[in-house]
């Protein structure tokens, strides 16, 4: 008898696929894959990233289309549902393999197969406006639930869940996250917007980016449809816009992005914005804009101390149905510390080389990918990690570094930090005199020329320095 549901058509595949693969491979490639729906013989799974999505795609996409012709003949269809990568604009987020093309005898000429999920629909239409229904753009593994609190995030995770209890009432009007790569922006952009749909199924939340904001407007502009797209975004209740550092120079958008902000908090709804970047040290962006950004909450989003990595990868390996040694978690937390995307990137190397290598997970493993993973990847230096090692080193907090006071103490770590974030980082002296507690360029210059007095005039000040510097390269290098 043919299954006809997605659960049962799905056992059948994984019972056609255990046959053919090792257990090991079986369990990591396709334990974590999650039947979503059936429909029209389109069979949906949902994938934990791209990264496993391409990995199945190169490694099992025969089997998987012999699974599917063997469970629903020759009508069946593969999807795949990803969670989203938001960092690669231009990524389907889902994608379509037709399980019954037989020209595909090599993995790679698959590729040709495989298309987008089609046109988004055009958002603008409007069937009556009473009717007004939002595609969300949300991915539902972004949670509250499944996003560690820690020192790093603290204020930003409390803020979110305020803004998503209480839309639009708290005074964090836009509340504005920002942060280097990797460290939860779009996650916690993406909770707040489905914590605010579990308890408000009815109300329009959008989340967008805004590379997709300004390619919309640029199509509205081409079709003369400015007033739908305006008409459109100003009917939002809670509008979420990811990586809003891209505004920078596209003025028209900006102006039009302007009016909608206005609109919608002047009518109460809530707007949250991301940004790799305060809104202090946006450039090339209208000055009315930024002044916008900050009348609610800033909240920065710093990298995680090992604990708390410890306990993102742990839940990380939960969700996705993922056993390591503790040994191996405790060695992959320890040294991957730049950012949770690498901290999960090397989780999923570490399982893929498992896999190809039919080998067990283990010390000798984690130590020969950390090698290659560490040496492939670029870490980024920012004046924030440049204050957290400066502050631990000297022992001063770095609320202390960006305050008022002028502690002797204080003021030199304050000076020393300034000094190796001109150094090492490429900010701008404005821009570090921003992160240290708004202070002006001159004070910077002030601080420079004084560390290079002192390194030349006091040995034990020198020493401090370039112990210092040995910290920051082994710890970000
Ligand atoms: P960003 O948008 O700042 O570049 P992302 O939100 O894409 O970063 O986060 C990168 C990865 O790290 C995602 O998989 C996300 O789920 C994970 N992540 C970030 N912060 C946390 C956290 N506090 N708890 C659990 N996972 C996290
Ligand atoms: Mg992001």
């Amino acid at each position: 008898m043919m299954a006809t549901n997605h659960v049962d058509i799905w056992d059948a595949c994984l019972q056609v696929i255990r046959n053919e693969i090792a257990p090991q491979s079986f369990e990591t490639w396709f334990k974590p894959i999650k039947p979503l729906r059936l429909d029209n013989h389109i069979l949906t799974i949902e994938v934990p990233s791209q990264f496993f999505y391409e990995w199945l795609e190169e490694h099992y996409v025969s089997l998987l289309k012999q699974a599917i012709m063997q469970t629903m003949g020759e009508v069946g269809r593969l999807e795949y549902s990803i969670v989203i990568d938001n960092n690669q604009p231009g990524n389907p987020s889902s994608v379509r393999i037709p399980a019954s093309s037989h020209n595909a005898s090599s993995s790679r000429s698959l590729n040709n197969h495989i298309q987008s999920s089609g046109p988004i629909p055009n958002p603008f239409v409007i069937p009556g406006i009473r009717k007004f229904e939002v595609e969300s753009n949300l991915n539902s593994s972004y949670t509250f639930s499944n996003f560690i609190e820690g020192d790093c995030n603290r204020l930003a995770r409390s803020a979110g869940y305020a803004v998503a209890s209480k839309p639009g009432v708290t005074a964090y009007n836009p509340l504005f996250i920002y942060s280097g790569v990797g460290l939860g922006k779009t996650h916690l952009l993406q909770a707040i917007g489905n914590e605010i749909k579990a308890n408000t199924p009815r109300r329009a939340v959008l989340y967008v980016s805004s590379e997709r904001f300004i390619s919309q407007f640029i199509e509205a502009v081409r079709k003369s449809t400015v007033n739908d797209f305006m008409n459109f975004y100003q009917m939002i209740d809670v509008l979420l816009v990811d990586d809003i550092q891209f505004l920078s120079g596209k003025d028209k958008t900006q102006e039009n992005f302007f009016h909608v902000f206005n609109h919608l908090r002047q009518s109460g709804k809530q707007i949250v914005l991301a940004s790799d970047r305060s809104p202090n040290d946006i450039e090339g962006m209208e000055e009315r804009l930024l002044s916008r950004f900050k009348w609610g909450l800033s909240a920065h989003l710093s990298t995680p101390d090992y604990d708390t990595r410890k306990q993102i990868l742990m839940s990380k390996m939960y969700q996705n149905g993922i056993e390591l040694p503790i040994e191996v978690v405790d060695f992959i937390s320890h040294n991957i510390n730049s950012n949770i995307r690498e901290l999960e990137g090397a989780m999923i190397s570490l399982l893929a080389q498992s896999s190809l290598n039919r080998k067990d997970v283990n010390m000798d493993l984690a130590r020969a990918m950390l090698q290659n993973f560490v040496d492939t990847v670029a870490r980024e230096i920012t004046i924030e990690s440049i204050q957290e090692i400066v502050g631990n080193h000297l022992e001063i907090d770095v609320a202390q570094m960006k305050s008022k006071t002028r502690k002797r103490d204080i003021v030199q770590a304050r000076q020393i930090a300034m000094f190796f974030a001109k150094e090492m980082t490429r900010n701008s002296l404005k821009s570090i005199g921003t992160h240290f507690g708004g202070r002006d360029h001159s004070t910077v210059i002030h601080a420079l020329q004084t560390v290079s007095d002192l390194m030349e005039t006091d040995k034990m000040f020198k020493q401090n320095v370039s112990e210092i510097r040995k910290r920051i390269s082994l710890e970000l290098g």
